[in-house]
């Protein structure tokens, strides 16, 4: 009787300038029994390194001799901005694209990150569902976002097991900062678009191994798998909140120094005209800006760098479709 396998595959990604190949390690399980492919990558923006860890540890927890299927796993899927620390690539490697979650699918004949991400692709290509885990900026609530009417990828989202879900509106139904920002390259609109399930978990915040956020991570991932079939077990009816993102953020409009308001925290359902902060004159200590949100919903990122320049974002609020955790959203889609 076979009991799976592992197997760890260094893959070249690009060449860079100097002649030297640009390689990540690709994790291969193989289950017992046949079953759908599942592809997860982590690190597509280097310093978001909570996904790498659970990617760690779920290497050494998850059960092959109960897997039905395949998971394929990058835990680092850009290491030029994992070595900086960073969320983009400096200009001098890839002018056109220095973001690499905007060139999904991928051109193989393409920009450095274009060339990067169409190597990851192929993977995607014969995927039943995807992971591309991220996590924002300090501090942020964390959550998974999934394309709004896309319902495979709705179920991929509920079973990751996050309290607050974010429905994104892609394409047509999308505001015009959506096509303006290149978000259609995002790895998982692309997905999508492919029509594979796609989800992308947001876990807190960046540079920092963060211990319950990362278990919360590995059970999500192993929940994943459960919802597909690949692991034994259910999944487990859990209470969430589905809102909307990209809505309710609250924009610097001066330069200064932003001091957040006191007890303000993520995860807190805030009304419209909440204060957030000020932005303070440094030199003159005249304050500037006394920054509230313009609507209600639930405070999913606030700015804990002070120094800001004007259009800066301050914080986030998602707004809620469904506060009870209802399923009314669905009433809404369209797939
Ligand atoms: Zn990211």
């Amino acid at each position: 009787m076979t009991t799976g396998t592992h197997t760890a595959t260094e893959i070249r990604l690009a060449t860079l300038p100097s002649g030297v190949s640009l390689t990540t390690t690709v994790h291969t399980y193989e289950g017992p029994e046949d079953g759908p492919t599942l592809y997860i990558q982590a690190a597509q923006h280097g310093r978001e390194v909570n996904g790498t860890e659970v990617l760690r540890r779920f290497h050494g927890r998850l059960p092959l001799e109960s897997l039905s299927g395949t998971v394929i796993a990058v835990p680092v899927a850009n290491p030029l901005t994992f070595d900086r620390v960073s969320y983009t690539t400096p200009e001098v490697l890839d002018s056109a694209n220095p973001n690499m979650n905007r060139v999904w699918p991928g051109d193989e004949t393409g920009s450095l990150h274009q060339r990067m991400a169409a190597t990851c692709w192929r993977y995607v290509e014969r995927a039943d569902a995807v992971v591309d885990l991220h996590t924002g900026s300090p501090d942020m609530l964390p959550h998974v976002v999934y394309r709004e009417g896309d319902r495979a990828s709705r179920r991929l989202a509920k079973a990751f097991g996050a309290e607050l879900l974010l429905a994104e509106p892609a394409h047509d139904e999308a505001a015009d900062e959506w096509h303006q920002r290149g978000f259609s390259g995002k790895f998982r609109v692309a997905a999508s678009q492919a029509g594979v399930p796609a989800i992308t978990p947001e876990l807190a915040h960046n540079k920092q191994i963060l211990e319950d956020v990362v278990e919360d991570g590995v059970d999500g991932l192993c929940t994943v798998l459960r919802a597909l079939g690949m692991l034994p077990g259910d999944v487990p009816e859990r209470e969430h909140t589905t809102a909307r993102n990209h809505l309710g953020r609250v924009i610097a409009t001066q330069s200064g120094l932003f001091r957040a308001a006191p007890g303000l925290r993520v995860g807190q359902y805030v009304s419209s005209g909440t204060e957030v902060g000020s932005i303070y004159d440094p030199t003159t200590y005249e304050c500037v800006h006394d920054a509230v949100t313009d609507h209600e919903g639930i405070l999913y990122a606030l700015r804990k760098e002070a120094t800001v320049t004007a259009g800066a974002k301050l914080a986030s609020v998602a707004l809620p479709r469904d506060r009870d955790g209802s399923e009314r959203e669905h009433e809404r889609e369209r797939e």
